[in-house]
């Protein structure tokens, strides 16, 4: 039902900003019973993100990714400069490093996959030790979806998604979601949401749940996919680094193995060359889309560090993250082959 007002009972004040509808109901019922909690939707992820970290009391101390989404890390950055937060950037993939950091936090913010660099955290390692020390844990798990990690079998105080992406699956639509297993936690955020206006439409829950419904199908061919086109890239001659855990040569490779269930469809790769070269890729790919975002049926492709924001976090200027869609395998293999190849173009 698209309406925000409805007439009033007797004894109601029903509005769609705290009333909520069946509709967006709908989508948090589904979610939640894929992560094993209670789910409430948002505007977007970062509508999500921003419940979490606002809601944090004055003074709190965030242990948080050194290079992660560049939202959430430009949100912490702001609560810094306020001096809301103590804010303690780290490179999670790197366990000493995070468990030397957490004397003191209040809260752990972690990322299945980091996006864009693609390393995987120990989840049950972090979460454990950031428990000990009585630190919130707050999983984005937007590169993994439920189906590839489920971040409460590690012992995650909230889950978050940006449903922008694998969720609803069709990149055109935004919304957020956090799940929890603590009704005052699950009191608190929605609280949060109600004061801050960060309720999701009804269309737009309506098509998540509606994308939802194919995440498993979509999901499987895209890492299908992936996994097909990392090995193909790391024997590309204009390739000089592939990072994609599925790769056995990959860093989080052993992580991913014991803790996820798939190794995802997201990849990033440096190209030989300038930053030039590689925003040149992106301009050759055809069917390829030259954009930002990720997780839709159609596979996107962009240089992370023309966002200022990446650039500052460590990006390397060539890396390109590569969104894997449901296209034929060959079709993207041979747009990805011309676009890194030139020289062989027919002029
Ligand atoms: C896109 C994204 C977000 C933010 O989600 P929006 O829906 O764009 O607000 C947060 N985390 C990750 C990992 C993302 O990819």
């Amino acid at each position: 039902m698209l309406s925000a007002t409805f007439h009033h009972g007797p004894d109601d004040n029903y509005y769609l900003r705290s009333g909520s509808n069946d509709t967006i109901r709908a989508f948090e019922d589904a979610l939640g019973a894929l992560e094993g909690g209670t789910a409430l939707a948002f505007g977007s992820g970062m509508a999500a993100v921003t419940a979490v970290v606002e809601g944090r009391p004055a003074g709190a101390v965030a242990v948080v990714p050194q290079s992660a989404y560049s939202g959430t890390v430009a949100l912490f950055d702001e609560q810094q400069r306020m001096g809301r937060m103590e804010v303690r950037p780290v490179d999670i993939t790197d366990t000493a490093a995070v468990l030397a950091a957490l004397p003191g936090a209040t809260l752990l913010w972690l990322e299945t996959v980091t996006n864009p660099m693609l390393g995987v955290a120990d989840l049950p390692t972090l979460i454990a030790a950031a428990h000990d020390v009585g630190a919130l844990t707050c999983v984005d798990s937007t590169f993994s979806t439920p189906l590839v990690v489920r971040p409460f079998e590690h012992g995650a105080d909230i889950v978050m998604h940006s449903a922008t992406k694998y969720l609803s699956g069709h990149s055109d639509l935004l919304m957020g979601v956090l799940v929890t297993r603590d009704p005052e936690l699950t009191a608190g955020l929605k609280l949060r949401r109600d004061l801050t206006g960060g309720m999701p439409g009804a269309l737009e829950s309506y098509l998540a749940l509606r994308g939802l419904r194919t995440l498993a199908i979509r999901l499987e061919r895209a890492q299908a996919n992936a996994q097909d086109l990392a090995a193909r890239l790391e024997a590309h001659p204009a390739v000089t680094r592939v990072r994609f855990p599925g790769l056995a040569s990959d860093p989080g490779h052993g992580l991913a193995t014991k803790l996820h269930h798939g190794y995802g469809a997201m990849i990033s790769f440096e190209v030989a060359g300038s930053a030039d070269d590689a925003e040149a890729v992106c301009q050759r790919v055809a069917l390829i889309n030259h954009a930002t975002s990720l997780g839709g049926v159609e596979s996107l492709i962009e240089r992370r560090a023309r966002h200022a924001i990446d650039a500052t976090q460590g990006t390397p200027p060539t890396l390109l993250r590569l969104s894997v869609g449901i296209e034929h395998v060959e079709d993207l293999w041979a747009d990805l082959d011309q676009a890194l190849s030139p020289a062989e173009l027919p002029r």
